[in-house]
């Protein structure tokens, strides 16, 4: 049994305030963690499912102390880095590790930062405190090609694990990262530098598909490697699955654009798990998935022309007013031409807006978030968030079921009529005006029958509209794509004609 962690040398206590734009999404667990994104990797990867004991930041790390040495728990001691703070990282470690036979820490930020001393040390620690085999320190480095020398440079890589053997830690395997081959000879140069075996020191060059990562070490046998090094005995893998995956990736049969109108378009990893889930269908329809990122705020002056070059759109989750107008014109856009729609999230509300507006006729429709203020609150807070004034705390987060209206088309998709879906979301459909829009055509095909909020909607007579309040995409695997992004890309081809 396997676990990983992510440890992040920030002081942000909650990740789920982070900024997209400079941080990346913001991934969402089954028990309702905000945290890294790189959680999502591992979940893709490995398919464990991650959750509060899988991410700490340096600020819930202090945090903690702190509140321990207010509540009197250290007896008025002096309360130090060492070994206070490195005895609490440690303890999250072994939390995290527990019924597991390998963990594998992942320590953000670079080596030589002041921010991840307190975590190389509470590794270092570790490392004292097994027996000697249990313990393995792989190190990424970066062996940066220098054009106008015509030359690979060993010297960041021999500096950081100089680095890092002055606090103690002595790399077993290296991963350089290149942009091209590594000779036997410079391999040589850099296992004499850093004392690091030949037979240890991997090649970690830039691929065309980060599905391809796991095949390019194999062929290494860092596996081996590894296995070897932390005393395992382990079968022979088997990685076909993998083989086949890039393979469906690298030949597709076909492509299909697909337009994402949000607000986070300005950096790449704001929509990662998003993007993945596409990328999942497109390999699982063989088709490449052509992705095209829209800022939804340039879409307000009425030409749509970028949305209409597509085969589909897709508006993802976010928050706040900026470029809801554009993404509504591009909803009516897809809605009155037949062009397969998927909404996620606050992707959800503003199609119902828009559905409100422009077929029920309800004039000034809006969402609380964008004017609380509003007459028609057709999104709106549930009544007993209301009062909530801390805006963290009222958010609705993690893995809730939705039971799904049978004969729907979205059961059909799911194969299901209860499924359970990860959610992030502060605002609901407003219950009010559910009756009419459903009169009007609206099919509310999934309900959560608890709370009696509206999860899912979709519109019959079009070739595929549907949108959800929960985010799938946390949930698609690279061998298991999700199915309401393969039945969106199935549509949006099949609309390519
Ligand atoms: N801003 C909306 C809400 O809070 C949607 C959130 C989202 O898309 N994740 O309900």
């Amino acid at each position: 049994k396997l676990t990983m962690l992510k440890l992040d040398p920030y002081i942000n206590v909650d990740p789920g305030t982070m900024n997209p734009m400079q941080h990346g999404e913001v991934f969402v667990t089954d028990d309702g963690t905000e945290s890294d994104l790189d959680l999502g990797h591992y979940e893709r990867y490995t398919r464990i499912v991650t959750g509060k004991n899988n991410n700490f930041t340096t600020g819930q790390i202090y945090q903690t102390v702190i509140n321990r040495e207010r509540r009197g728990e250290y007896l008025g001691k002096t309360v130090q880095v060492i070994p206070h703070i490195t005895d609490h990282i440690k303890e999250c470690i072994y939390l995290a590790a527990e019924g597991c036979d390998v963990a594998i820490v992942e320590i953000g930020g670079t080596v030589g930062d002041i921010e991840s001393l307190p975590f190389l040390e509470a590794i270092r620690q570790i490392s004292h405190d097994l027996p000697e085999d249990q313990t393995l320190f792989v190190h990424l480095t970066l062996i940066p090609y220098i054009a106008s020398a015509e030359e690979l440079k060993t010297k960041p890589t021999q500096h950081s694990v100089n680095k890092l053997r002055e606090i103690g830690i002595q790399p077993g395997i290296l991963l350089c990262r290149t942009d091209r081959d590594l000779t036997t000879e410079l391999r040589q140069k850099i296992a004499l530098f850093t004392n690091v075996a030949l037979d240890a020191v991997f090649q970690a060059k830039d691929v065309s598909s980060v599905y391809e990562v796991p095949l390019r070490y194999a062929e290494q046998s860092l596996d081996e490697k590894v296995a070897k090094l932390l005393g395992m005995w382990t079968k022979k893998p088997n990685l076909q699955e993998w083989a086949d995956l890039v393979d469906a990736e690298k030949n597709p049969i076909g492509e299909v654009n697909i337009a994402v109108a949000g607000k986070y378009v300005g950096l790449k990893d704001s929509y990662k798990s998003l993007h993945e889930a596409l990328v999942h269908a497109g390999i699982a329809l063989k088709h490449k998935v052509k992705i095209h990122y829209i800022d939804s705020e340039t879409l307000e002056n009425g030409d749509l022309s970028e949305i209409k070059k597509c085969d589909g759109l897709l508006i993802p989750g976010g928050f706040g007013e900026r470029g809801v107008e554009g993404k509504i014109a591009a909803i009516q856009y897809a809605r009155e031409n037949n062009m397969p729609f998927f909404g996620i999230c606050l992707g959800l509300q503003v199609a119902t807006i828009e559905y409100a507006r422009n077929v029920v006729g309800i004039e000034g429709a809006t969402s609380a978030e964008f004017d609380p203020e509003a007459a028609v609150n057709l999104i709106d807070m549930m009544s007993e968030q209301k009062n909530l004034k801390d805006l963290g705390g009222t958010l609705r987060l993690g893995a809730y079921d939705a039971t799904l209206k049978k004969g729907s088309i979205i059961a059909k998709i799911y194969g299901a009529t209860q499924i359970s879906e990860r959610h992030r979301h502060r605002f609901e459909v407003n219950n009010k005006y559910v009756k009419e829009l459903e009169e009007k055509g609206l099919v509310i095909s999934g309900k959560n029958a608890d709370l009696d909020l509206v999860e899912t909607i979709e519109i019959k007579e079009h070739p595929w509209f549907i949108a959800v309040q929960y985010h799938p995409e946390f949930k698609s695997k690279p061998f298991d794509a999700h199915p309401l992004f393969k039945g969106f890309v199935e549509a949006s081809i099949k609309n390519k004609g």
